[in-house]
């Protein structure tokens, strides 16, 4: 069995199962995101031996030379060293501009644009705590051309980040974050498709900056965005939504609520059973799915049996 030692401990683990899990199941607590290889919120770097060459395929060339690698996709094969990442590596560093809450539930984090940072809208980060490390993942709302980066965050009860955020974190204090990343992003070769936009809550971040994306690209055909809430207290940019509709005539905003009654222009019910009737007046779509994964689970299967291509459906899923 693989010895694996990590701040002066060392700890037993085999190589079925994948190496994040097996360290934090012995207490060792690394931080921890999708758990897929998608965010590197556990990037981490080895710095005696070896480990095997899958977990770093998708790391960055450099930061592959300096050991860095995703424990999250990492069955150990050999006895190594690991420490945590060095944040002057891995981390660009940025203040806070702005930090108020949209509404009783979400707070408009943002940011100066760094220097050099290069995005497409609907792409997330990780926001890093300086102190500690602390990190989680957050999709852009913003777009390149906008002067500063902005996030929306939903506050969880007990939340280590969304409740430093709310709590301690003000303008003008510093915020780590690391390169965007994700492929949930505007295409132009769709310029002549319908798209459809569904999210919930939060979800509706990455979808924001899409949708500005797409009707600044000049996209030729409709574009139909159904933004979910639990219930209208829960919606938010609302007004700015129905500006846009009101200014571009192929956009159509249509705010979904699970209880009570359907918002204007919008509907009341479950988000994934109203997306069949929207497909159904078009054809050759491609959708943008965000927010809280099991919505998106169920609205990708909403879509892939109302004939929606699997390579035409872009997820970004809060895991
Ligand atoms: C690609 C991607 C993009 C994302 N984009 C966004 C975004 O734009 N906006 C957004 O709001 N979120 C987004 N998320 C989710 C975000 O990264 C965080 O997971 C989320 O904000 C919670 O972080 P937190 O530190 O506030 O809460 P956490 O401390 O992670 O806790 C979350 C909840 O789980 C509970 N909890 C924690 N540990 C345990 C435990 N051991 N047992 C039981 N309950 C527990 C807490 O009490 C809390 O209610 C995204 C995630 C991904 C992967």
């Amino acid at each position: 069995m693989p010895t694996i030692t990590y701040q002066g401990k060392t700890y037993e683990c085999n190589n079925e199962e994948r190496l994040l899990y097996q360290l934090n199941q012995q207490g060792a607590n690394l931080a921890s995101g999708c758990q897929g290889g998608h965010c590197h919120v556990c990037m981490i770097k080895v710095i005696k031996g070896e480990v095997p060459d899958q977990p770093q395929s998708d790391v960055k060339a450099e930061m592959k030379e300096k050991g860095y690698f995703l424990p999250c996709l990492c069955k150990p094969e050999s006895d190594f060293e690991i420490a945590p990442p060095e944040r002057r590596d891995s981390f660009i560093s940025a203040n806070i501009t702005g930090l108020d809450f949209i509404n009783p539930g979400i707070i408009r984090l943002r940011t100066n644009l760094p220097t050099n940072f290069d995005y497409q809208a609907g792409q997330f980060i990780n926001l890093v705590r300086a102190k500690d490390g602390l990190a989680r993942s957050y999709s852009l709302a913003s777009l390149p051309s906008d002067k500063q980066l902005e996030f929306h965050i939903r506050l969880f009860a007990n939340g280590k980040m969304s409740g430093w955020i709310a709590n301690d974190l003000q303008c003008g204090d510093e915020i780590l974050m690391s390169e965007a990343k994700g492929k949930c992003c505007y295409q132009k070769a769709y310029a002549d498709r319908p798209l459809l936009l569904a999210g919930t809550g939060t979800g509706l971040a990455p979808l924001y900056g899409i949708l500005r994306d797409a009707l600044t690209s000049a996209h030729q055909s409709k574009i139909t965005l159904l933004q979910g809430g639990r219930n209208s207290d829960e919606l938010y940019y609302t007004e700015e939504l129905r500006q846009l509709a009101h200014q571009y005539e192929n956009f159509s905003y249509m705010p979904c609520v699970l209880d009570g009654d359907a918002p204007e222009g919008g509907f009341s019910g479950p988000i994934d059973e109203l997306i069949p009737q929207q497909l159904a007046a078009d054809s050759n779509w491609a959708a943008y799915l965000c927010g809280d994964s099991s919505v998106v689970g169920l609205m990708r299967r909403s879509c892939f049996t109302h004939a929606v291509e699997a390579d035409d459906i872009h997820c970004d899923a809060f895991v």
